[in-house]
């Protein structure tokens, strides 16, 4: 089980304050969107989650144990961006793999075998396990990133706008994937938009960022989106 509760995190740069006093609770396998325009603070509320800033005040808890200063390779906790940053001359098997084979977390040939299987089906490309990078599409391209990021069954999975690159209709394949694919992965998800479907369509529950503060947090259907 992973939930995850942040308590009054406020993180600035320089005099530009990205989060102010921001509270939540994100409960055990819930997919819970971050939705908000440029520029909100959302990709720092993730990087703060993940590890990669301190927060200037307030506690992060994961499974209400106090986490500020737990460094970012111990938290177990996966980040995707629409950046995937694949090696693009590997096959799909050797980086979706590479997680298991880093010097912390040297697995045996049976489990990486094992384990990059299993996501690969539930990402539907155990197919093109043997292909490289370089011979896939987008969206398959995509899957792999999710998939390298999956393969160590984080405790909390945060994605940063992971279609906003896919064509529309790309996209709309992929959000009814990737409710499908966490809802199989049994895992803890943040997920960042800027998209009022995505957040929709997504959401278990949704919280409205602007402006480094939350402004609305609850299910879809009390949420109010303004123009
Ligand atoms: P979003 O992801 O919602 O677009 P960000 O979290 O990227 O928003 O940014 C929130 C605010 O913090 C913005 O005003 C941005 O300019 C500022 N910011 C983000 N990262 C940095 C950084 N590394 N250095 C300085 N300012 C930053
Ligand atoms: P290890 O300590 O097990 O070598 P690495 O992160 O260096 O860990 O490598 C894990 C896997 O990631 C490699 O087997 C390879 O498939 C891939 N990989 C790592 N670094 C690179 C790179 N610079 N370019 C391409 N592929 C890489």
């Amino acid at each position: 089980v992973a939930d995850i509760t942040l308590k009054s995190i406020s993180k600035k740069f320089k005099n530009n304050t990205a989060l102010a006093n921001i509270n939540l609770t994100v409960r055990d396998k819930e997919f819970f969107v971050i939705f908000g325009p440029a520029g909100a603070g959302k990709t720092t509320l993730l990087n703060v989650i993940a590890g990669l800033y301190l927060p200037e005040y307030g506690n992060l808890y994961l499974n209400g144990v106090y986490f500020n200063y737990v460094e970012p390779e111990d938290r177990n906790i996966a980040m995707v961006f629409e950046d995937y940053a694949l090696y693009p001359h590997f096959t799909v098997f050797e980086n979706i793999a590479s997680p298991l084979k880093s010097p912390k977390y040297k697995e045996s040939k049976a489990v990486i075998e094992k384990e990059v299987t299993r996501v690969a089906r539930i990402l539907k490309i155990d197919h093109l396990l043997e292909r490289n990078i370089s011979e896939l599409s987008n969206g398959q391209r995509q899957r792999v990133g999710l998939g390298r990021a999956l393969v160590r069954t984080p405790n909390v999975f945060l994605m940063d706008e992971p279609i906003t690159h896919l064509d529309a209709k790309l996209r709309h394949q992929m959000r009814a994937e990737l409710k499908e694919m966490q809802k199989n992965l049994d895992t803890t998800t943040i997920y960042v938009t800027h998209d009022y479907l995505e957040a929709l369509s997504l959401g278990d529950e949704i919280a409205i960022l602007n402006e480094g503060k939350i402004e609305q947090i609850g299910t879809p259907d009390d949420i109010y989106f303004y123009p």
